[in-house]
């Protein structure tokens, strides 16, 4: 089956940006946290933010004085705000475009003009503009509505931000024809635009499409109806389990789309499920994602790499160092992982299962015990890292610092090379300690994509979860990358080589900068190229 996921799928901006800023709260550790209405029309992510302990509030009488209040997305009237305020500390999600409009409202009304709303009067957004209206306000829905508009008065005519737009059209000429003083300023969102015109395009080379979100989200209501009136087969569903999967099989190509207050970690799932029961590869790759293992290689692969570099012969006792790095490195990112499991559901639901399995324990037991095997017979006083990085694990439980445990186990690992410290070993170990870092911020930022809940446990927290800080770190790690092979001793040619490493981290970069959805599983196996072609660099290089 042809899978093919809208561009413009999921949360827009203004959701996004109220979503974020429950979260920062949550990570901020204020409390108690209410939104001040549900934050989105998404069950799934109100379920979640209310296990993180954030409470939804109808009216300013319910929660407690000096609590946390989020204004959702829609916004509110300024009356109601101003009630607010006076009992809470107010964190304003208002989405910036229908600030916009509010202000448009207030702004007629200064100028001594009243203000038409094309929309729907219940909703939450139209009710917040026509607090700016000071009673000049008049929320026209279809032709029924322009009757009871007064005459002989100036209009400005603004159009609730997620209006239909033929019907905004219809119903704008209709009071230009109708009334003498009228402006018209068309402030429907192009959010919905862009995600009802993905639809229509999908419709054009897909048979059916799933449309993933809340059914009593009236954007997404709107995306499945497009479908279904370009005659497709539609799927609408709120959670991956509803999908009719031996249905869906029979499609040769399937379209995927979401409304805009559905979360990435949502589509992500759906796509997950519907790859992994109809692509026998994506399944295979999946099984190595989904426990992290992959991970494990990363620190024995650039040990190795070194060792190759410096021309060590490969006696047992360097065998039995590089196997005892390798499983003691997969059990500390299990136990980690496991550590910190609670936290899946709100960001990668997949992953939970594989950490809840009955087979979890024997595999981090063997990972153990291989350990304990491999440490004794390369040193025994290695096997002291076993207990200090176990126990750090747990000791550095909700803290950014558990994200880095990882680079510290390799930088403690450098330190039984002692032997063969050099210049050159201390420059190419710092070179691949920047390709460590560069690698779990990447695969941090993959998880940051999902719209979730990221754990304080992740060395993003140290950033506060910004992406364009993050950004700008990496680049910086970028430039590193760049520069320190040409410390090296090697001739010039060697160290273009070197180039190769970090030109697979400035792939990763740019595929970050895409990270198209439902490609988890391939973002995160895509973070082992950089160790690769460190690993092919140290080969080239002995054999030369
Ligand atoms: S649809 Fe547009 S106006 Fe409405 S919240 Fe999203 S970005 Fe803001």
């Amino acid at each position: 089956m042809r899978i093919k996921i809208a561009e413009k799928a999921g949360f827009c901006m203004g959701v996004r940006r109220a979503v974020n800023l429950v979260l920062r709260a949550v990570n901020q550790g204020l409390s108690p946290i209410y939104t001040y209405g549900p934050l989105i029309h998404n069950p799934q992510t109100l379920e979640l933010l209310l296990k993180l302990g954030v409470q939804v509030i109808k009216n300013p009488e319910e929660g407690q004085v000096g609590g946390v209040c989020v204004i959702r997305a829609h916004g509110i009237p300024p009356q109601e705000k101003k009630v607010l305020e006076e009992k809470f500390k107010l964190l304003d999600g208002t989405c910036p475009r229908v600030l916009k409009v509010q202000a448009l409202a207030d702004r007629a009304v200064k100028e001594g003009k009243s203000v038409i709303i094309i929309g729907d009067k219940d909703h939450a957004e139209v009710k917040g503009i026509l607090g700016y209206c000071q009673g000049k306000g008049y929320v026209v829905s279809s032709l029924r509505d322009l009757e009871a508009l007064p005459q002989g008065t100036p209009f400005v005519v603004l159009s609730q931000t997620t209006q239909d737009e033929e019907v905004f059209e219809l119903l704008a000429e209709e009071i230009k024809s109708r009334f003498q003083d009228v402006e018209i300023i068309n402030t429907i969102c192009n959010a919905t635009e862009v995600r009802q015109a993905g639809v229509r395009k999908l419709c054009e080379t897909c048979e059916a499409i799933v449309v993933v979100g809340g059914k009593f989200s009236a954007n997404t209501k709107r995306l499945a109806q497009i479908a279904e009136s370009q005659g497709k087969k539609v799927y609408f569903v709120e959670r991956p389990e509803e999908l009719p999967l031996e249905e869906i099989k029979k499609v040769g190509s399937l379209g995927i789309t979401a409304g805009a207050s559905t979360p990435n970690w949502l589509i992500n799932s759906v796509v997950d499920l519907l790859k992994r029961h109809t692509s026998k590869t994506y399944a295979l790759l999946r099984s190595l994602a989904i426990s992290q293992a992959y991970a494990g290689l990363f620190i024995p692969i650039l040990l190795l790499a070194l060792l190759l570099i410096k021309g060590i012969p490969f006696s047992f006792s360097e065998i039995t160092f590089l196997l005892f790095s390798l499983f003691f490195s997969t059990a500390l990112i299990f136990l980690v992982n496991f550590i910190n499991r609670d936290a899946f559901p709100f960001f990668y639901p997949e992953r939970t299962y594989f950490y809840l399995s009955r087979y979890f324990w024997l595999y981090l037991a063997g990972l153990f015990v291989l350990s304990i095997i491999f440490g004794l017979l390369y040193k025994p006083r290695i096997l002291s890292l076993v207990i200090i990085f176990t126990l750090l694990s747990f000791l550095f439980k909700q803290s950014p610092l558990q994200g880095g445990i990882d680079i510290l186990f390799y930088i403690a690992l450098l330190l039984y090379l002692y032997p063969l410290w050099d210049n050159q070993l201390l420059l190419l170990s710092s070179y691949a300690i920047l390709i460590l870092l560069f690698v779990k911020f990447y695969l941090e930022m993959v998880y940051l994509q999902t719209d979730g809940f990221l754990p304080r446990s992740f060395l993003l927290a140290f950033f506060d979860f910004d992406e364009r800080r993050i950004k700008k770190l990496l680049k910086i790690i970028l430039i590193g990358l760049l520069i320190l092979p040409f410390g090296l001793s090697y001739f010039s040619l060697a160290n273009l080589l070197f180039l190769t490493p970090t030109l697979s981290c400035l792939l990763l970069y740019q595929t970050l900068l895409k990270r198209k959805l439902g490609q988890v599983v391939y973002l995160e196996l895509l973070s082992l190229i950089p160790y690769a072609s460190f690993l092919l660099v140290s080969i080239i290089l002995r054999i030369w």
